[in-house]
């Protein structure tokens, strides 16, 4: 609105009450957020989940059967789950990809997790071509925790790859996996390291905003939170007993106590400020906005319809349907082209093999006709010799013999 059109009102009027109206509406709807966890197994995804919900959403996997079958490619699990704050209801989805980055080659571990992806989208899609769009079921993921190994050297292949493909498609929020194995310089470095490898390779990882609207505090809250990533996180939903006597979430070693909910221990308290805190309406309007806009234009310029501004024009039936044809045609024309290109190399194959059998015939042939006419010249030799009274040594019969009958 502009500045200098804007009314002063006389008294009170009421819609000043306008947030407070849609805060009661949103609180009685309730609020759905999904949210997927990727990386190798055992970096601590399901225990970060329940720890950051303080919850036991995820059953304990200590009773994994051993004779279970190991997956052959990444699956989709998802766990659903409504929880409750002071009369807030939140419908929770948990996406999990067991399997992602636990086989020989993972060359292709990202492709299931693209296709969860843009398969919520086209759900939701399909659901608001309908007539009836009154009951929205809204399944897209509105943010990706990946999960980086806490190694401490750079970003692995697997990991610039996942990011590559996905960071157009969700939020990706990157995580540094048990982070208490690295120590706070070692931790530095690898941060320094991984938003290089990220910048490098032009990833756009998710970036919380802040308004000219927010508070100095607000913004500045935003600003550290963003200092963090990737968020070196440590998970744990045990109580321990610490040094000092206090019962905390974390993890207890012979040299210590690692606090989940100490910001001088590890990042988890930013994280969780950012994703449920802050943030969370922020990353679902970005799905909205951003992700599935741009999916939902992409999919439809590719259906035939192209967007100007607010209306939406299609492209001329006939013209498409042409140019199907001419396309269909040339298929055919390079499918005969193709088709003639092996006939005429199977009858040049059975002509040279004809050749080759007709020359060794030939060679037959002829040196049978040879041992016949030597055969012959022998016997004549043979019958002169016996006119003439002379006698035929054993050894020239022999030597003269019909050798080739066992030819
Ligand atoms: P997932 O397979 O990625 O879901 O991993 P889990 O959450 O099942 O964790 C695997 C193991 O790592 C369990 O023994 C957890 O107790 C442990 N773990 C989870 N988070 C952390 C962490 O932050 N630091 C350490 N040191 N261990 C963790």
């Amino acid at each position: 609105m502009n500045g200098a059109l804007r009314k002063k009102l006389q008294g009170y009027v009421g819609f000043a009450n306008l947030p407070n109206q849609v805060h009661r509406k949103s609180v009685k709807k309730g609020f759905q957020f999904t949210v997927m966890v990727v990386g190798e197994s055992g970096l601590g995804k399901s225990t970060l989940v329940n720890t950051l919900f303080n919850a036991p959403l995820y059953p304990s996997k200590d009773h994994v059967l051993l004779s279970e079958e190991s997956p052959k490619t990444v699956g989709i699990q998802v766990l659903s789950t409504d929880i409750e704050e002071n009369g807030v209801r939140l419908k929770l989805n948990v996406v999990d990809t067991p399997g992602f980055g636990d086989f020989i080659n993972n060359e292709e571990s990202w492709k299931p997790i693209l296709e969860t992806i843009e398969g919520r989208f086209d759900s939701y899609l399909e659901q608001e071509n309908r007539v009836n769009r009154s009951k929205i079921t809204d399944l897209r993921v509105n943010a990706c925790l990946y999960f980086i190994a806490p190694t401490g050297h750079s970003l692995k292949a697997l990991d610039i790859e996942f990011m590559k493909r996905l960071h157009k498609k969700v939020n990706l929020i990157p995580v540094i996996a048990k982070s208490d194995t690295l120590t706070h310089e070692e931790i530095a470095a690898f941060k320094e390291r991984i938003l290089l490898d990220i910048a490098h390779h032009d990833i756009k990882i998710y970036h919380a905003q802040h308004y000219d609207s927010d508070d100095i505090e607000t913004i500045n809250e935003t600003k550290d939170v963003m200092s963090k990533i990737p968020f070196a996180i440590v998970g744990s939903d045990k109580i321990i007993e610490t040094p000092d006597g206090r019962h905390v979430r974390g993890r207890k070693y012979p040299w210590g106590a690692i606090e989940v909910d100490n910001e001088e221990h590890c990042d988890f308290v930013k994280l969780r400020q950012m994703l449920v805190r802050t943030h969370m309406e922020e990353l679902r309007e970005f799905t909205n906005d951003i992700h599935y806009e741009n999916y939902r234009t992409e999919k439809l310029l590719v259906l035939g319809y192209q967007q100007d501004n607010t209306v939406f024009r299609e492209v001329d039936p006939l013209a498409k349907l042409e140019e199907e044809r001419a396309l269909h045609e040339a298929k055919l024309v390079k499918m005969e082209q193709d088709m003639k290109h092996v006939f005429q190399q199977k009858v040049q194959e059975k002509e040279s093999k004809l050749t080759q059998s007709e020359q060794e015939l030939y060679t037959k042939h002829k040196e049978m006709k040879d041992a016949l006419e030597k055969q012959r010249l022998d016997l004549e030799e043979k019958k002169r010799r016996i006119e003439q009274g002379r006698p035929i040594t054993p050894e020239k019969t022999k030597k003269k013999g019909f050798g080739f009958a066992g030819k």
